[in-house]
């Protein structure tokens, strides 16, 4: 699927347990009452699709398979509402393919003291039902997110939805097609990667385009294409005289929208939801793209610069979790510190390419010159990021596996910058700055992160948790040397994990 992303497009299944012991009538109740409980969670982002009651092992490994091979379901809910003996769900267990949510939830929320009878509570035996399914479920060693509560509970609903954009944000790289534009930068270790360790992890092909294919394609945009963009621009943003029709240096924009009209011919035609380019393979490209790149991740494109297509994977998929809520997602670079004791700020931003939704204002488009690649002058936008709650997630490539590191961020207000014309955040860490960057030392995260503000560090956790694969969270809970410790425990774990 290539962008713009919605959530509308994609279902997932609840199932709920049971088996033939209880005879019709009980059964009759076990239905309605699930259907009461998917009712509840009619206001979730991802629609959610009652099932018929589960009741025996075939059915159970039936439905499993068939949420497999349907690729608009991102995930299944299971409940088991009355007790179904959990050997009727190995090999159903053991076939789904598709994220899982354990819900341990209740039909009623206050039980009926003066009228509870046996029949009651022959019907609402979740509370020891649900913990067979979890003792099948750790055997088997099927990941899955746990939620307890019942779904009038604001927390409890919200989990699911976190849950919920995280299966988005799997399924988006599972089929997500990744145009790198030339190779990595030269001589840097973080960006690079082992691609077809990430297309069997995260199901994301990554592939390389010569640069000037690229280059023909923005050869071809027409100057009447060329017009009705740049009408775009000045709609949208504070252009800068100079580059506005009749200014001196309109040409340059105009280039500039050759650029993003050529990109996204070339994105559209081969089904890419993520792109990578590099500063120093530009070449017929007149300008290093950055307009264009702010604009296409703005959008729900996946970019990072420089080669970086582990980032520009993180962007894409965290670009499909926000989908619908205020904020975006970035490529994003830690670039410079303020150290003043007690308020140490970090500056982060990149030569161009941050997404204008990380701003509610209206950003300037202007021209400024850059000192490396050795072309023209690159437009670009220019804004700060909004104050406001952020999430940065950087990838690592160790060696075996990949591991992802996150910081929750706070971004701050910023001082006038009248010299600094990029897109840009600034932003005190969590738990405080010289712990966050001691433990991102620690762990060898990298430089380049995407950063979110649309969505939180539950999203990506439970998104880990799904691609199976070892997140690392600095957040207010953290020490250095706790850090280090699961770092150590981790390396042995994920050793494990893989067999021996
Ligand atoms: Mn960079």
């Amino acid at each position: 699927m290539t962008p713009p992303s919605t959530l509308s497009s994609y279902t997932v299944w609840f199932v709920t347990g049971s088996q033939n012991l209880y005879g019709e009538e009980t059964l009759r109740q076990v239905a309605e009452q699930s259907q009461q409980v998917v009712a509840g969670l009619a206001g979730l982002p991802v629609t959610v699709e009652w099932k018929p009651v589960l009741k025996d092992s075939d059915s159970i490994r039936r439905l499993a398979l068939d949420a497999n091979s349907d690729d608009s379901v991102i995930g299944v809910i299971a409940w088991m509402h009355t007790f179904s003996p959990a050997k009727m769900w190995i090999a159903g267990l053991d076939a789904l393919r598709k994220p899982l949510l354990h819900l341990h939830t209740q039909a009623n929320l206050e039980l009926p003291w003066a009228d509870i009878d046996f029949d009651f509570m022959n019907l609402n035996q979740a509370a020891h039902g649900d913990r067979e399914f979890g003792y099948i479920q750790t055997r088997l060693g099927v990941p899955r997110k746990t939620v307890v509560g019942h779904v009038t509970n604001p927390a409890v609903t919200q989990q699911i939805e976190d849950w919920q954009r995280a299966a988005a944000g799997w399924q988006a790289a599972r089929t997500l097609k990744l145009a790198r534009f030339g190779d990595n930068m030269r001589y840097v270790a973080v960006t690079e990667g082992d691609k077809t360790e990430a297309e069997l992890r995260f199901g994301v092909q990554v592939n390389t385009w010569g640069v000037n294919e690229l280059a023909d394609a923005v050869a071809q945009a027409s100057d009447a294409d060329i017009d009705a963009l740049v009408a775009v621009y000045v709609a949208e943003y504070d252009v800068a005289d100079e580059l506005r029709p009749g200014g001196a240096r309109h040409e340059s924009l105009r280039d500039g929208a050759a650029i993003e009209l050529g990109l996204r011919s070339f994105l559209e035609g081969g089904g890419f939801g993520a792109f990578t380019t590099s500063f120093e393979d530009l070449g017929a490209l007149k300008q290093l793209p950055g307009l264009a790149v702010q604009r296409l991740m703005a959008e729900g494109y996946g970019f990072g610069a420089e080669g970086d297509w582990k980032t520009a994977i993180l962007v894409r998929v965290a670009n499909v979790m926000g989908a619908g809520l205020p904020g975006g997602a970035s490529l994003m670079e830690d670039y410079t510190y303020d150290l003043v004791a007690g308020e140490e700020k970090i500056l982060g931003a990149h030569m161009l390419e941050v997404a204008p939704t990380l701003t509610t204002q209206r950003a300037r488009l202007e021209i400024h010159p850059l000192g490396i690649g050795g072309k023209d002058d690159p437009v670009r936008l220019v804004f700060t990021a909004d104050p406001g709650p952020a999430v940065v997630v950087a990838m690592s490539g160790m060696r075996d596996r990949f591991r992802l590191v996150a910081n929750v961020v706070e971004n701050v207000a910023a001082p006038d910058l009248p010299n600094l014309p990029v897109g840009r955040a600034i932003w005190k860490p969590a738990p405080d700055f010289a712990t966050s960057a001691a433990c991102w030392l620690t762990a060898g995260a990298a430089h380049h992160t995407v950063m979110t503000t649309a969505v939180g560090i539950e999203v990506f956790r439970d998104f880990a948790e799904m691609a199976q694969t070892e997140l690392l969270v600095i957040d207010e809970d953290t020490t250095v040397r706790g850090f280090q410790r699961e770092i150590r425990w981790n390396q042995a774990y994920y050793r494990l994990a893989q067999g021996l």
